[in-house]
This record gives C-alpha cells, sequence and structure tokens, in this order.
C-alpha cells in the first residue's frame, strides 16, 4: 500500500510513524521548511490526564495517546517530563461540588489523592494559600514539543518515510493524485488548512472558526502544574494553567483564548501578555516576572468542537484537532493506520 500525508505536524508525523511500522510506504508533503510549523510546537507540550468532555472519543484517544507517549519515546528518543497536576478547589465546599472527578479518575484508573489544608502547603508550596484542599493527580506528562517533532521526524526518515518539504498542496483531485504519483489513500494532516484542502472532494466540510492560545513564560520554576477545579470549564480554553516549562526552568502560564478572524498565527502584545499572566497568577504563592511569551492557533469546530477524523473515498481527512491533540497523536495515528490496514 501506498500513503500520501499532507502536513508534516505531530499528527501527520505520527501517522506516518505508524503506517511505515506497517511496511506501507509513505510520503509526507509538508508546505514549510520545516515540521511541525503550526499548533505542534505553539503549544506548552502537556500529556494530559484529564480533559473535557469527560468519557468523549476526544478523550479516550487522549487517554491511549498517554500510554502510546511512554511506550514510543523510547523507540523515537524524545523525553517526557514526569509531574503531577495540583487541581486546588479554595472551599472545603467544593470538592463535594462534582462528583464527577474522583468517579472519571478511578474509572480510567488514574491515580489521585485529595489533601487539604496544611498539607497542601507543606507539599505545594508554590500554590497560592487562598487554596484549601486540592485534588493530586498522577500521571502527567511535559515533552519539549521541538525534540518530541524532531525525533518524530528523523525516526519517520529512518523507517523508509519520505518528507517533500516546502510543497504546499492547494487542493484534493477527485483522483488520489499527487504530483502524478497515484496513492491508494491520502491523509489530509494539515491543521487549520484541512477544511481548505478537503473542500473539493468533502462536500459538507464542517464550519470552523480559529482562535489563539496565548501563553506566558513566567520567572519561577515549580515541577507540578497548578489548574483550579472548575465545574464549568470553557470548551474553548480547557482551563489554563500554571504549567513547568519544558526547557527545566521557568513556568508557562496560560493558554487563554481569543478569537481570531485569521488562521495564521498573530503576534501577542505586551498588554495581551500582562492580561493572561493576571489571569493565572493568582494560582502562585509569589508573583513571578514575565519573561516571554507566544500563542497558537486553535481551530473550533463548531458547534460542539469535537474531533471530526471523516473518510470519503480514499482520503482521510484530520479535522479541528485541538487540545489535547499532542497527547493524543499517537493514538490518532494509530486509529487511522489501523482502519486502513483493516479496509486495505
Ligand atoms: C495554544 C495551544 C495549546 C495547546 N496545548 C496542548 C497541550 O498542552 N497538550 C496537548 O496534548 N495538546 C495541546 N494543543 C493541541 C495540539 O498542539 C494540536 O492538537 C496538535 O499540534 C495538532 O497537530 P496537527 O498535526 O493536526 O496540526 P499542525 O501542527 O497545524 O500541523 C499541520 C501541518 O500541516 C502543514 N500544512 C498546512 N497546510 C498545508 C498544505 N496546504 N500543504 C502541505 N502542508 C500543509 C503545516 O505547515 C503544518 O506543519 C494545544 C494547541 C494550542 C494551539
Amino acid at each position: 500500500m501506498r500513503v500520501a500525508v499532507i502536513g508534516a505536524g505531530v499528527i501527520g508525523l505520527y501517522t506516518a510513524y505508524h503506517l511505515l511500522k506497517e511496511g506501507v510506504e509513505v510520503d509526507i508533503y509538508e508546505a514549510r521548511h520545516k515540521v511541525g510549523y503550526s499548533a505542534s510546537t505553539h503549544n506548552p507540550g502537556v500529556l494530559n490526564v484529564i480533559q473535557n468532555p469527560l468519557g468523549s472519543f476526544k478523550t479516550r484517544l487522549m487517554l491511549r495517546g498517554l500510554e502510546l507517549h511512554r511506550e514510543y519515546s523510547r523507540d523515537i528518543g524524545y523525553n517526557i517530563m514526569d509531574t503531577k497536576l495540583v487541581l486546588v478547589y479554595r472551599r472545603l465546599g467544593h470538592r463535594m461540588i462534582s462528583p464527577l472527578v474522583p468517579i472519571y479518575m478511578k474509572r480510567y484508573g488514574i491515580k489521585f489523592e485529595r489533601i487539604e489544608g496544611d498539607t497542601l502547603k507543606k507539599k505545594y508550596y508554590e500554590v497560592s494559600p487562598i487554596f484549601k484542599g486540592a485534588f493530586i493527580v498522577d500521571g502527567y506528562g511535559i515533552v519539549n514539543p521541538y525534540e518530541m517533532l524532531d525525533r518524530l521526524a528523523s525516526r519517520v526518515v529512518e523507517l523508509g518515510g519520505k518528507i517533500y518539504f516546502g510543497r504546499r498542496i492547494k487542493r484534493a483531485e477527485s483522483e488520489p493524485v499527487i504530483d502524478g504519483v497515484e496513492y491508494d489513500y491520502i491523509v489530509i494532516a494539515a491543521g487549520p488548512y484541512t477544511a481548505d484542502i478537503a473542500r473539493t472532494i468533502d462536500p459538507n466540510p464542517p464550519r470552523q472558526r480559529f482562535g489563539k492560545g496565548i501563553m506566558v513564560i513566567s520567572s519561577i520554576t515549580i515541577d507540578y502544574i497548578i489548574a483550579e477545579f472548575n465545574v464549568f470549564l470553557s470548551k474553548y480554553t480547557k482551563g489554563g494553567a500554571v504549567i513547568p516549562y519544558y526547557r527545566g526552568r521557568w513556568t508557562i502560564l496560560g493558554p487563554d483564548f481569543r478569537w481570531i478572524d485569521t488562521k495564521e498565527i498573530y503576534e501577542v502584545s505586551r498588554e495581551e501578555a500582562e492580561e493572561v499572566f493576571n489571569s493565572y497568577v493568582y494560582l502562585l504563592r509569589d508573583k513571578p516576572e514575565i519573561i516571554d511569551y507566544f500563542c497558537g492557533v486553535r481551530i473550533i469546530n463548531y458547534p460542539g468542537n469535537r474531533w471530526i477524523i471523516r473518510k470519503i473515498g480514499r482520503y482521510i481527512m484530520t479535522y479541528g484537532i485541538d487540545s489535547p491533540g499532542l497527547t493524543a497523536s499517537p493514538a490518532i495515528g494509530e486509529y487511522i493506520t489501523r482502519h486502513l490496514i483493516k479496509v486495505g
């Protein structure tokens, strides 16, 4: 079988990795001159354990992805920094508000404990004293997305995959042909541009809007994630947090969410960075300095903001894979590969 993958982000590369391991011939077409130009490198690199909506297709892929990252990171050669989530609450009553959290954690075998008062203060000193207790969730990871993408691309090439850089695919032809080469299947994994490319073969592409997720790098160093327990999380921000920075020093605050009219990554102004900083700094006992800031493009399929992996003829489209797509990427690659091997 011969398959083309459009887009060398984390989804395209992990799909190629799985296909190659099954003996499929794979060519990857990437518009830019490097891998993972877009969301795949503009994120804080969290391997998630909990994500909204609980129990959905998205979260099942995320949990499977988490498992596969731990298995494949050794073969591919990227590091995962083990960490935990300190999910803080302000009032003791809050821990009773959503019995869903412990139910979800137990159901998926996620290790967690509940701590309160002095134990929280002693064990997690950097957490602001306004919080009275926390769920401590184990099993989180932080990757350096640049390192991960780089190693993954090298492994894909070692396995025999070919990556064509600077090759922007404008449209899907009615037959799966690129540059005169006929493929058995073409996987379109071009992030925000998937819908533009697929428009010619998909009569009903999802409606999409775009946002930018702003992240601020701050001068404090911690080795765990701090987020506030919230029953009604926004499906766009997924809550935001204080996150250890993958370079070992510093911390990321955010991401926050803002609608944008383009799918190109915008610059971030100092005012926007300060707003985001101020939205999350309350989680910390001490106020750090702002070191730098950046943002990534978020794709929103609406209504519902669900991920859509759709097959039409000999094309597979990955629509709207936003957070936690980095965590889920090995599982998405596995899902697409299993399907293609099955249908031949
Ligand atoms: C702010 C933010 C924070 C996030 N935080 C997390 C997190 O902590 N944990 C987590 O698990 N996930 C997170 N995510 C989600 C995750 O980053 C994405 O789901 C994932 O990177 C999507 O990868 P992709 O390969 O689909 O897309 P992309 O990274 O967008 O890659 C698409 C690739 O296709 C190429 N391309 C585009 N058009 C064409 C074309 N016409 N022809 C050829 N190539 C083309 C692009 O150049 C690019 O390389 C976050 C995302 C954002 C934006």
